[in-house]
């Protein structure tokens, strides 16, 4: 895996930098200090619930909302006292918000227009546009003529005519059906890669996170709970909540393992106080007859299977922990495990059959 920039310590130059951003609807605080940055040609999404905080954060930066608190600073000036219209930032909205009445080549000039450039580098940048979209000959047709896809990329040309040194992108492929959302999210991948223009993202789709982000933000509440790689949020989750909004994720206190005499505890567990985080398909499951491997793999406890979903390429299984004799009448603790087909060829399981659960890596979350 490419090693990516690290951006707070500045081995390559900001775009943007949001600096302690609070925002208050009346007396509910809807953004909480909120700081990140975005580096020349990177894209970050900001992931969150709804409510999350996320349409406040895109709309602050795109001069639609003002911050009660904070700075925003775009290639290293100062942007919050600006209007939108003055921020040089281009903002592709998730209903793509084009003039009806506009056909499509109009519709890419009317930020030019607007600005107040010249008619024939107006049509000279249409054309580029619609070359780069993949819409040439498309130029003269009416939005009501064109796909959803097809309109979503006429909106990211016009918001790319006129040069921004920004890309805001407002849940931009929600309305879109999986398969043109999946086509569609890796031409603009594409694109932004070749044009190096930095983007933003917002989105409750994690698929899409992973997809688009050189680093995602994770949004609770209003406040950042964790930035990173799509592979460091992933793989090191600094909080339970980050862990069970990407990915799935099985979170165990460790108290239930203490008499499981296979755990390899290591010295820094606490065995009385910890947690242990887990991915679904760190577990090996092995019928109990067989020996586990030793490490890697850490057996975890022995368990019953509860039953086995078919996923195509893969099957997920829920798998129910045997508890230790004195905690026999806590609530039992089911695990979720996914399997490769591979895996499941190898050991074939079926609802009710005893089990040895290890895992291949596990976190010991606070
Ligand atoms: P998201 O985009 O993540 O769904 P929003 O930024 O739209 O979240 O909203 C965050 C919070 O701010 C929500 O609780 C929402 O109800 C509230 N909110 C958003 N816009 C306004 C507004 N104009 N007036 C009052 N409350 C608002």
């Amino acid at each position: 895996m490419k090693p990516k920039m690290n951006l707070t310590t500045g081995t390559r130059s900001a775009a943007l930098k949001v600096r302690g951003v609070s925002k208050w609807y009346g007396a509910e605080r809807v953004l909480v200090d909120v700081s990140f940055t975005i580096g020349e040609g990177e894209s970050l999404v900001i992931l969150g619930n709804s409510g999350s905080g996320k349409t406040t954060t895109l709309r602050i930066i795109a001069g639609l909302e003002r911050p009660d608190a904070g700075e925003i600073l775009l290639n290293g000036r100062h942007i919050e006292h600006l209007r939108a219209r003055e921020r040089n930032i281009g903002v592709i909205f998730q209903n793509y918000a084009l003039f009806p009445r506009m056909t499509v080549e109009e519709n890419i000039c009317f930020g030019l227009r607007i600005r107040g450039v010249r008619r024939a580098e107006q049509k000279r940048r249409a054309c580029e546009m619609l070359q780069l979209i993949g819409l040439t000959g498309q130029s003269d047709k009416y939005p009501s003529q064109l796909s959803g896809g097809q309109q979503q990329r006429v909106a990211i040309a016009r918001a790319l005519a006129y040069q921004p040194a920004l890309l805001l992108f407002d849940e931009s492929f929600s309305a879109l059906d999986p398969q043109m959302r999946g086509g569609l999210r890796r031409e603009i991948r594409t694109l932004l890669r070749q044009l190096r223009i930095p983007a933003l993202f917002i989105t409750h789709d994690q698929d899409e996170a992973m997809e688009l982000g050189d680093q995602i933000a994770i949004l609770n509440r209003g406040q950042l709970e964790q930035i990173g790689s799509p592979e460091q949020v992933y793989h090191h989750p600094q909080s339970e909540f980050v862990a069970s909004f990407l990915g799935a994720a099985n979170i165990v206190d460790l108290q239930l393992l203490d008499r499981s005499p296979h755990l390899q505890s290591d010295d820094s567990i606490d065995s009385q106080a910890g947690r242990i985080l887990f991915r679904p398909e760190e577990v090996i499951l092995s019928a109990v007859t067989q020996e586990v491997q030793s490490p890697p793999s850490t057996l975890l406890a022995r368990g019953r299977v509860v039953d086995v979903v078919f996923a195509g390429a893969s099957e997920w299984l829920n798998v129910q922990l045997d508890q230790p004799a004195r905690r026999r009448s806590s609530p039992p603790v089911i695990i979720r495990v996914s399997r490769t087909r591979w895996e499941s060829r190898q050991a074939k399981l079926t609802a009710g059959d005893p089990v040895d659960i290890a895992l291949r890596t596990f976190q010991i979350i606070k």
